[in-house]
């Protein structure tokens, strides 16, 4: 039966892979969430803003003048090799040691996910993902036809033991695990983190049943205190294929991110990626490198960590002022998310319409899991609104929850 669209007369043409292609039923919410009197909490965009526009601007200009034949040229499909050299600095921070003939340069590390998808799953194979997971992972794996198997997660991140049950249940079946998806660093959307004693035995499971884990880490240097956490592929890199991207520590629309993958992979990802986009957009790519070259970047990721810090705090404070008695949340150290249970018997689905017309939005926490489950959560981000919209959408959130329980 048509699953696209009542009024969609190509249906019948369709791949069988194009009915896991389906709009998410939060996408007419996230229209009337951009009106300007809702506050929204809902979507994960980074504050570009605080960049320095003006010194981004001249750079990019200098860099036309400079080079214009090559930055509006073809190049290679793995990426720009002096760009490639500045991510490993940027991947030692979080204790990588990487060669640069490893890293591939993607449109995001959204295409990352892509390609590795592409490489690596046929249709009804199983994927490994916590529980709940990034929407945009789970969405690419479905458009592959995977078999999403989910590993739940707490506070500490991704549970170990859980991890070991499902994967000897799986091995009984007599299942084959193409991989483990992870994004063990201030989490989206749960804004958990990994803890340094559980990435041990992560490492250690997965050995043992010798998985392969994709490591998401778009969020690792927007830590609010202290030093980065050590990234899983530091402590093996022939196991962790890892993934990073610049939209959150430079500039999201620049779709710049990479993948740093064992040898083998990593050419099999040059291949797919030549098959998808010929080569990533080397306007991009020099931004970017002439920007890790010239900029203060580090300077400039310590700034958006104060940013998102002071959102952060209006975010807690406020929850923990205003929210009803009964909901529970996650204090997240860094990134974008904070992760909201409401209290037994509560729906945050059938929720947000109403929190709509009190013009306040969210993300329910159901897109975040494969099998449409996690009715009680929510997603709250405070990346994009100030402080004051920020305690101002968590009192209309409060006031709509108060509601729902009385009713
Ligand atoms: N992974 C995670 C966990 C994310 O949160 C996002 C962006 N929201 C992405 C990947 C994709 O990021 P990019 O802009 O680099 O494609």
């Amino acid at each position: 039966m048509n699953q696209h669209s009542r009024t969609d007369a190509y249906t019948d043409r369709y791949a069988a892979r194009a009915a896991g292609m389906v709009a998410s039923e939060i996408r007419a919410l996230f229209a009337v969430a951009s009106r300007p009197e809702v506050v929204s909490l809902a979507g994960g965009m980074p504050y570009v803003s605080a960049l320095p526009l003006d010194a981004v601007g001249e750079m990019v200009g200098e860099l036309v003048a400079r080079n214009g034949a090559e930055v509006l040229q073809y190049a290679s499909a793995q990426g720009d090799p002096l760009l490639r050299e500045r991510i490993c600095e940027v991947m030692a921070l979080e204790g990588v040691q990487a060669s640069a003939d490893d890293v591939v340069v993607t449109v995001g590390a959204q295409q990352a996910l892509d390609l590795i998808t592409r490489i690596f799953v046929d249709p009804g194979d199983v994927v490994l993902a916590e529980a709940p997971s990034y929407v945009g992972a789970l969405g690419t794996f479905a458009s592959y036809q995977a078999d999403i198997v989910h590993v739940p997660l707490d506070d500490g991140g991704l549970i170990p033991s859980a991890l070991r049950e499902t994967l000897e249940r799986l091995r009984r079946e007599g299942r084959r695990v193409k991989f483990l998806y992870t994004v063990p660093t201030f989490q989206n959307p749960a804004g958990v983190t990994l803890t340094t004693a559980r990435r041990a035995q992560i490492l250690d499971i997965c050995t043992e049943y010798d998985v392969l884990i994709i490591e998401d880490n778009p969020y690792g240097l927007l830590g609010f205190d202290g030093e980065p956490m050590r990234a899983l592929r530091a402590d093996d890199p022939d196991r962790v294929l890892y993934l990073g991207s610049f939209s959150k520590t430079i500039a999201s629309g620049l779709r710049v991110g990479w993948a740093l993958a064992p040898h083998a992979i990593r050419a099999k990802l040059v291949l797919a990626a030549e098959s998808a986009i010929l080569c990533h957009p080397s306007f991009s790519q020099f931004a970017v490198r002439e920007y890790l070259g010239t900029q203060p970047w580090r300077e400039q990721i310590k700034d958006f960590c104060e940013l998102y810090r002071d959102r952060r705090d209006a975010m807690l404070e406020a929850l923990e002022a205003m929210m009803p008695e009964g909901c529970t949340w996650t204090r997240p150290a860094g990134g974008f998310f904070v992760w909201l249970t409401l209290p037994e018997g509560l729906d945050a689905k059938a929720m947000a319409p109403r929190a709509i017309a009190d013009r306040v939005a969210y993300v329910p926490g159901t897109g975040f899991y494969a099998d449409g489950s996690g009715h009680r959560h929510m997603r709250l981000s405070y990346c994009y609104p100030e402080p004051n919209r920020i305690r101002e959408g968590v009192r209309r959130l409060a006031a709509v929850v108060e509601q729902e329980i009385q009713l």
